[in-house]
């Protein structure tokens, strides 16, 4: 498990500045949601916290670790995006260990955490199946479980079920909010929808324009939003 601190964090594409000097905490073993609308800079910000994307200036720290110049693999955190690319060719089995591959676990190991993590995920009875014959929630699964077999401090979710339909959509919220009870990992939890990020997190950050409007909970921002954006982004439906 792990904080996360951001100071001072710019990111400027060109000459376009989209993420501006952002300082905030993200509390150890919280649920944290950041929310705003598209393009205000959210997986930008997410990227550079996994190291996928490299900070203008600024400092990023994980634990107690200032990770500016550690490469991503290096980092502990585990993300999940929209688009979770699923190895069509391999079974579940495969595709959830295959998180394992460059961590050089022992194959008994292996074995282990596969299926005490697949038993976690429901994925159990279908381990030796290809992708294609899985529904959306199951590959959502599938992506979530190639995750945690690694053990992540942190865990960082992009936009992770845009792609399904509304039903499954509130099942799979449902399931991520009793997931992250069960590991008590961080989890930064990125949307842009308000309903969404209003139900789930215990911690919102308003993002809008690359600049952090407001962080708390989501009671304090609903009865206290501390700016006029605030008030009019929470108070409309997606
Ligand atoms: P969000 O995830 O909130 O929709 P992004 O972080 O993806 O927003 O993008 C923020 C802004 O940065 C957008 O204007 C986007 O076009 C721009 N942007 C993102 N990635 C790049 C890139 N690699 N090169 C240039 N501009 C980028
Ligand atoms: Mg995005």
């Amino acid at each position: 498990m792990a904080q996360i601190v951001l100071q001072n964090v710019t990111k400027t594409f060109k000459d376009e500045e989209v993420v501006k000097n952002l300082n905030v905490t993200i509390k150890d073993g919280s649920f944290t949601v950041l929310v705003g609308p598209s393009g205000c800079g959210k997986s930008t910000t997410l990227r550079m916290i996994a190291g996928l994307e490299t900070q203008t200036s600024g400092d990023i720290w994980i634990g107690d670790q200032r990770v500016n110049d550690l490469p991503p693999g290096k980092r502990n955190i585990a993300m999940v995006f929209q688009n979770y690319a699923l190895y069509p060719t391999m079974t579940v089995k495969e595709n959830i260990e295959f998180g394992l591959v460059n961590k050089k676990v022992l194959k008994e190991e292996r074995k282990k955490l596969v299926s005490e993590i697949s038993e976690i995920v429901g994925l159990t009875e279908y381990l030796n199946k290809k992708p294609q014959y899985l529904s959306g929630g199951q590959r959502q699964r599938v992506a979530l479980a190639r995750a945690m077999v690694k053990k992540p401090k942190v865990f960082i979710l992009d936009e992770p079920l845009s792609n399904l339909d509304a039903k499954l959509r509130n099942q799979m919220r449902t399931e991520l909010i009793q997931l992250h009870k069960r590991l008590g990992t961080t989890f930064v939890y990125v949307t842009h929808d308000q309903v969404e990020a209003m139900s789930m997190g215990d911690e919102i950050i308003i993002l809008n324009k690359g600049v952090i409007k407001q962080v708390d909970s989501p009671m304090n921002i609903y009865q206290d939003p501390s700016n006029t954006f605030t008030a009019e982004f929470i108070g409309t439906p997606a």
